[in-house]
């Protein structure tokens, strides 16, 4: 693996840069600036703004639209991405859904779903936690009955990111009962929309409204929007998930708060500057740096079609942990600044402000996407065959 750029790849840096330039917009990038979080009006025009240059979905094959970029060019647009104060783009469609749909997906489906996501139409969900199926995911409840030409749905899925904001849920559903746990799991799409569906808010730690409980009460879902063969969902569900946890390590964000704390630190006087602060960050610097290398030789991997393995698990851990390090070393580097935190305005210090919602809301990071004590469980059995 050559870490250095190549002429080709530093024009091309320039390029995204000067494009970030000058179509991100101002009152997304004061959003960010200020540490709060975009609504769904404005993080739905960025995703639209990227989705007309062809790059929002760019880690896509170019069969189904992506721009045909290497693991490099990838890297060098998420990085100047967050650089440039625009926010991480919602996974659910682009990164976990529409894999699932271009890999394991009808005609039918690719031609009715794909171009929704790849335009950035169509959001998503994801229904796979319920209340006692979350770590022993397989043990799901959420009743699926095939009657005709339709299944009929029943149960709830709770902590559903999103799903006030989405058109429509890729859930796990149960369609046999008589087989072992993992074999009667199906993958079905279901119109958010449809009669017999209720979300209810539920507000986190950082005080916004992020997730949800979905409730299915005799929802109708049409039998064609089942993906793959009923029984497939938990290949399917394990599939999504190793693409959701190298997202998750969120490389590019990391990098968007050590330049904060930087800039934060520069700020400061001559001895602050010296201080166990400036130490602190360096220390973070260096861990990101170790993140960064293994993230993309990981993902350098795939250029060649070989799929994710247990080592997305090893990303995630570490890419999680070290965004709540960050997290808090901003909130101690901000101290009193770092309290307030209202998303519409700066309360005393624009570096700080929301700091400390940061540091709330990614205490959850490490349990999203599978906690990490799961992953190290996967890498215990699947790389040392524990
Ligand atoms: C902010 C946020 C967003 C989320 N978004 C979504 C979403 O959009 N869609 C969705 O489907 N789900 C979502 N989730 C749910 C998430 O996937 C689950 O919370 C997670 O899988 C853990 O399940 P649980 O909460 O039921 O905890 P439990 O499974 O009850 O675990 C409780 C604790 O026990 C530990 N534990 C459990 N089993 C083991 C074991 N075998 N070995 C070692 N330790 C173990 C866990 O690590 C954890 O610390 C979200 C969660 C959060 C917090």
């Amino acid at each position: 693996m050559n870490l250095e750029f190549s002429q080709e790849e530093i024009k091309f840096r320039q390029e995204i840069r000067q494009w970030m330039k000058e179509n991100v917009p101002e009152e997304l990038r004061q959003c960010t600036a200020r540490g709060a979080m975009p609504d769904k009006a404005m993080q739905q025009h960025w995703e639209g703004l990227l989705a007309k240059q062809g790059w929002l979905t760019v880690t896509w094959p170019e069969q189904y639209g992506g721009p045909g970029w290497t693991a490099t060019q990838r890297y060098i647009f998420d990085l100047e991405r967050a650089m440039s104060g625009a926010p991480a783009t919602s996974p659910f469609g682009v990164s976990m859904v529409g894999p699932v749909l271009y890999t394991f997906g009808s005609d039918e489906h690719k031609e009715r779903w794909l171009a929704g996501i790849r335009n950035g139409e169509t959001l998503w969900c994801q229904g796979y936690s319920e209340p006692n199926a979350g770590s022993d995911l397989a043990s799901l409840k959420t009743r699926a009955e095939r009657q005709g030409d339709h299944y009929l749905v029943n149960g709830q899925k709770i902590w559903t990111t999103q799903a006030h904001w989405a058109d429509m849920m890729f859930c796990l559903v149960r369609t046999d009962t008589s087989v072992k746990a993992q074999q009667g799991i199906s993958f079905l799409l279901i119109d958010m929309t449809s009669p017999g569906i209720e979300v209810r808010p539920i507000y986190s730690i950082d005080g916004h409204h992020h997730l949800n409980e979905v409730y299915f009460t005799d929802v109708k879902v049409p039998a064609e929007n089942l993906v793959g063969s009923e029984g497939m969902g938990w290949t399917i569900a394990k599939f999504l998930l190793t693409h959701e946890r190298t997202t998750i390590a969120g490389v590019a964000d990391i990098h968007f708060e050590i330049e904060r704390m930087k800039t934060a630190l520069k700020q400061r006087d001559e001895e602050y500057n010296a201080s166990q602060a400036a130490r602190r960050v360096a220390e973070l610097e260096i861990d990101l740096m170790a993140l960064e290398y293994t993230n993309f030789r990981t993902v350098a991997a795939t250029d060649d079609g070989k799929p994710f393995g247990p080592e997305s698990s090893g990303l995630k851990i570490k890419g999680t942990e070290l965004q709540q390090q960050a997290s808090q070393a901003m909130v101690e580097l901000g101290r009193i600044q770092s309290l307030p935190w209202d998303n519409e305005q700066v309360i005393g210090s624009k570096t700080f402000n929301c700091a400390s919602r940061r540091y709330n809301f990614l205490r959850a990071c490490t349990i999203y996407g599978g906690s990490n004590e799961i992953q190290k469980n996967v890498l215990a059995k699947m790389l040392l065959g524990l």
